[in-house]
């Protein structure tokens, strides 16, 4: 009798183990396409401004192109005058112009190799962005599609299990059940356990020599003097399912 006892409250344990997992579950399903969604969101804003850097950059090298074409042709116009000038105050006048404009563009040039490269960087970082979206998209699909069905599962198995509890609780004696309903709403798991070599395996302390003697005893269901917890002597239980 007592050790069919202490069996039951094992399963119940049990089936109540089962519960509190399909319930962290059922909370956490949804905490990860949460999470997917919210990273979606941050990377589409970074995509964003990036791709405002991106035409600005692009904008800023169509415009210094266009200078470096203008200086060009205006470096083409001063040599076209210079062979027509016989005057040497003139002549010099404009090869120092024409210096300066040279000055100017190679200036400029440099300052166009250096947007491109940045350009560059910036076009890598862009696409690689792009891919990862296009992942996590596709991450976020997949759960979406899953969700609903596993939600479906585990909130089924949830009531599978809370049916087989009740059944279950009915074969229990109330006075047992209700010590070990009170321990389960105060205690972290487990509510109970073995008591091993005169340990109890919740608290891990060793229980009174008295209290060891009345628990091989096997008469009553009792609790650890130090956690509360339901407690039974390791050796019934192992001894008993080694014969069944
Ligand atoms: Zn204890």
């Amino acid at each position: 009798m007592y050790l069919e006892q202490i069996k039951k409250l094992v399963l119940l344990q049990d089936i109540d183990n089962k519960l509190i997992e399909c319930r962290e579950k059922l909370e956490n399903l949804p905490k990860e396409l949460d999470s997917l969604r919210s990273n979606k969101e941050t990377m589409e804003n970074k995509i964003k401004e990036l791709e405002e850097k991106l035409d600005f950059l692009k904008q800023q090298k169509e415009k210094l192109k266009f200078e470096i074409e203008e200086n060009d042709s205006k470096i083409k116009k001063v040599k076209n005058k210079l062979m027509m000038i016989s005057n040497s105050k003139e002549y010099q006048a404009m090869m120092r112009e024409l210096d300066n404009f040279e000055r100017l563009n190679r200036t400029k040039e440099e300052e166009l190799t250096n947007l491109m490269e940045d350009i560059n960087l910036h076009q890598k970082d862009f696409e690689a962005l792009l891919a990862e979206k296009e992942e996590l998209e596709s991450r976020i699909g997949e759960l979406e599609a899953k969700l609903d069905t596993e939600l479906k599962d585990v909130e089924q198995k949830i009531s599978d299990l809370e049916q087989q509890r009740e059944d279950y609780c009915q074969s229990i004696p109330a006075p047992i059940l209700s010590r070990y309903n009170f321990i389960r709403e105060r205690l972290s798991q487990p509510v109970v356990v073995a008591v091993s070599q005169g340990i109890c395996k919740g608290c891990h302390i060793s229980i009174p020599p008295q209290v060891f003697v009345d628990l091989q005893k096997g008469d009553h269901i009792l609790n650890c003097p130090n956690c509360q917890r339901l407690i039974y002597w390791e050796e019934f239980y192992s001894e008993e399912s080694k014969e069944s």
